[in-house]
């Protein structure tokens, strides 16, 4: 079994591979690491290895396991990455530092609502729905541009750039490709795309940040 330092120094390598081989500098890509479900005992692993950022799906979940960490390492830096309840809004404006689940108007309301009442203003990604899948929360990218103008215009939400999960079991690269298009049309900086099976793929198609969870964690205990 191989340590999450190892793991960690395995998925900076080949970051940094991918990097070269399509000209990149490494250092225009920051590495998630995904520890849903995990312990903070690995979170904690994963600081002591150097490792600054990190992503958690739930809210809930992260409100218990990062502040005791954040007080030891004023460095660490949380992704909010999964859904977003409109009533959860304002404990994820407490806790996370980017939110990369922005995906309908009435939670882009509720994050300006708590951002003002928190006085805090967490980073923002819009969650694409890339292949307008039924079942998956995201904003069409159809309907990106009126969307975006309405949480900077009206909300006068802090929106970096864009987000995707690509449909499982279908070839990535397409997605990603759609997304980095509307990013770069629409003025957007940060691209949040690729996960432990596609990063090297996302990376090659301009991806900012990469999601990895399982390469570095483990499988996710069962929950
Ligand atoms: C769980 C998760 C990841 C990490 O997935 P792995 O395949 O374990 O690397 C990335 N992005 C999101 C949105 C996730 O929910």
């Amino acid at each position: 079994m191989s340590s999450i330092a190892d793991n960690l120094k395995r998925i900076q390598d080949r970051i940094a591979s991918a990097c070269a081989r399509c000209g990149r500098d490494p250092a225009s890509v920051t590495l998630v690491a995904v520890s849903k479900f995990h312990p903070a005992e690995s979170v904690a692993e994963a600081l002591a290895a150097g490792q600054a950022t990190f992503g958690e799906n739930r809210v809930q979940e992260a409100a218990g396991k990062f502040p005791g960490l954040r007080a030891r390492h004023p460095g660490l830096r949380l992704h909010i990455i999964g859904a977003l309840q409109t009533n959860k809004a304002r404990e994820a404006v407490r806790v996370a530092d980017v939110i990369e689940s922005l995906d309908r108007p009435r939670l882009a309301e509720a994050l300006a609502e708590a951002m003002a009442r928190e006085q805090r203003r967490p980073g923002l990604l819009v969650q694409v729905n890339t292949g307008l899948e039924p079942q998956k929360a995201g904003i069409a990218p159809g309907a990106l541009e009126d969307f975006l103008g309405l949480c900077r215009e009206t909300h006068g939400l802090p929106v970096e750039g864009l987000m995707c999960i690509p449909p499982a079991g279908e070839d990535p690269a397409p997605h990603f490709a759609l997304l980095a298009g509307a990013a770069a049309r629409l003025g957007l900086r940060t691209l949040s795309m690729g996960m432990s099976g596609d990063f090297e793929e996302a990376i090659a198609h301009g991806a900012t940040h990469v999601r990895v969870g399982t390469a570095i964690f483990g499988d996710r205990p069962a929950m």
